[in-house]
């Protein structure tokens, strides 16, 4: 379906506590919806509505009519409101129990509870922001570091669109003409001699490719790295793990086979968050809970951005390294980390060895942990530094991926002419998949799987 500003408008009012569960100085119900005004009324001392967008100081009543607090209204009448729809604020004291009493009176005057994401989809659904926009909110209040906010910012002021919708009326422009083409076809013309559309179409590859590097960059800023440590039992895994988290998460003994579960440390190294994963020791197991582990490490290894290997500096690859180096997947990045150089007296040292990067460091008593850490920054894409980012996800980054494979796939069409109907169709499936990105094309089962990530009151 196509999710836009003409579907049917919402007929229920909705209303949710916009602050977080707990105890704060301030706390804010928010209200959506047709019925939003009267519902205010009757809350708020049965008083006319203050003037649009303008607070006054109101007494708050529960559903019993019983004064409960005193606190700022604000009236925000459609469509010049978050939601597009007519919204009420009370801005009253950030107690949890007082915040559910005002939350019931809406509900008693008829209200429903929002569900989470609720004001963002209905913002979405009246053409207020679109859906890239709407998902950088949830990414603004989710952000981990300083760059990250100021990324989802970016998108949430509708960078990323603007991109997105430029490159979407360039695919436009370039249907337009071969769909022109197909006419001349009809006529047994060769409307394709013309260079000119060859040349169109790649230079849409090129920007697209520039656009997917930097969507993938700024996805990595927001869901960070997720980084695999693998390497025989006993070579210093858990050692290292403790080492980048800075804490005794995994139990470090010179027993092999101590870390029996795949343990989660999420890191925040020169604001890039890094999820790093512990694995077993996969070696072949023979118990039941121990094969577990190793089953769980081999699957995390496939979808890692990138895998750390360590071996032994003492030993370097022996025979089982290179038997588990071989079974590693050619996809995620590698990097061999020769650990416990304090025994073989070499330095921690960068450099490569047979095309994968390897780095020498100790971390027992943590030598050269500085090269992997901008190891891993480099890996990020991020040590260019992130002005200018903004936050994408890998919903946004598959579409990408999708729409460049279909204008890849019209290229050869269009050169070979007499295939230009293959490349017509090729190009409007281009369009349909960037189309999902700022929700110009979204089915409504997309919609749901992303506003039930969203937090209630947002
Ligand atoms: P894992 O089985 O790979 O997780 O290995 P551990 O992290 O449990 O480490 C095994 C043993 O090696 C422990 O006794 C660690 O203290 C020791 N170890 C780890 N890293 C180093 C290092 O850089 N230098 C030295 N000398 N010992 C280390």
């Amino acid at each position: 379906m196509n999710a836009s500003a003409t579907d049917t408008p919402a007929t229920d009012t909705i209303a949710a506590v916009a602050t977080a569960r707990g105890r704060g100085g301030i706390g804010v119900l928010r209200i959506s919806g047709p019925a939003a005004a009267g519902i205010a009324e009757r809350m708020a001392g049965s008083l006319p509505l203050p003037l649009p967008r303008q607070a006054q100081l109101r007494g708050f009543l529960d559903r019993e009519g019983q004064l409960v607090d005193r606190g700022l209204l604000l009236w925000f009448p459609a469509p010049a409101s978050f939601t597009g729809e007519d919204v009420i604020e009370l801005q009253g004291h950030g107690g949890p129990v007082l915040l559910q009493t005002l939350l019931h009176s809406a509900c008693a005057h008829g209200a429903r509870p929002a569900r989470p994401g609720e004001f963002s989809e209905r913002a979405f659904l009246n053409g207020r922001l679109d859906l890239a926009q709407a998902e950088a909110i949830a990414d603004l209040i989710d952000a981990a570091s300083v760059d990250a906010v100021r990324a989802a910012r970016r998108s949430l002021d509708g960078e990323f669109s603007r991109r997105v919708n430029a490159l979407a009326a360039d695919i436009t422009a370039l249907r337009v003409r071969v769909e022109a083409a197909l006419d001349f076809v009809d006529e047994g013309i060769d409307g394709l001699s013309d260079q000119g559309l060859l040349h169109q179409l790649n230079h849409l590859c090129g920007d697209l490719q520039t656009l997917l590097e930097q969507a993938a960059r700024g996805r990595r800023l927001i869901e960070g790295l997720n980084i695999v440590i693998g390497g025989r039992p006993n070579v210093g895994k858990s050692t290292l793990l403790n080492r980048l988290a800075g804490t005794d998460t995994a139990i470090v003994t010179d027993q092999p086979g101590t870390t029996r579960d795949l343990l989660r440390e999420h890191l925040l190294i020169d604001g890039v968050p890094i999820t790093v994963t512990d694995t077993a020791g996969l070696r072949d197991a023979q118990d039941v809970v121990e094969r577990e582990g190793v089953r769980r490490a081999w699957s995390s290894l496939e979808q890692a951005d990138a895998v750390l290997y360590l071996i032994d500096d003492r030993t370097g690859v022996t025979g089982e390294d290179a038997d588990r180096l071989a079974r590693l997947p050619a996809t995620s990045q590698r990097i061999l980390v020769r650990n416990k150089c304090d025994l073989t007296g070499r330095p921690p040292q960068r450099g490569s060895e047979d095309g994968d990067i390897c780095i020498r460091l100790a971390a027992g008593p943590g030598d050269g942990m500085r090269l992997l850490r901008e190891e891993l920054c480099s890996i990020a894409g991020l040590e260019a530094g992130n002005e200018g980012l903004f936050s994408a996800r890998a919903r946004h980054l598959e579409a990408l991926h999708r729409c460049f494979a279909h204008l890849q796939a019209a290229l050869p069409l269009l050169q070979a002419g007499g295939l230009i109907e293959l490349a017509a169709e090729e190009l409007r499936l281009a369009h349909r998949d960037l189309s999902e990105i700022t929700g110009a094309f979204s089915s409504e089962d997309l919609l749901g799987q992303i506003f039930s990530g969203f937090c209630v009151g947002k």
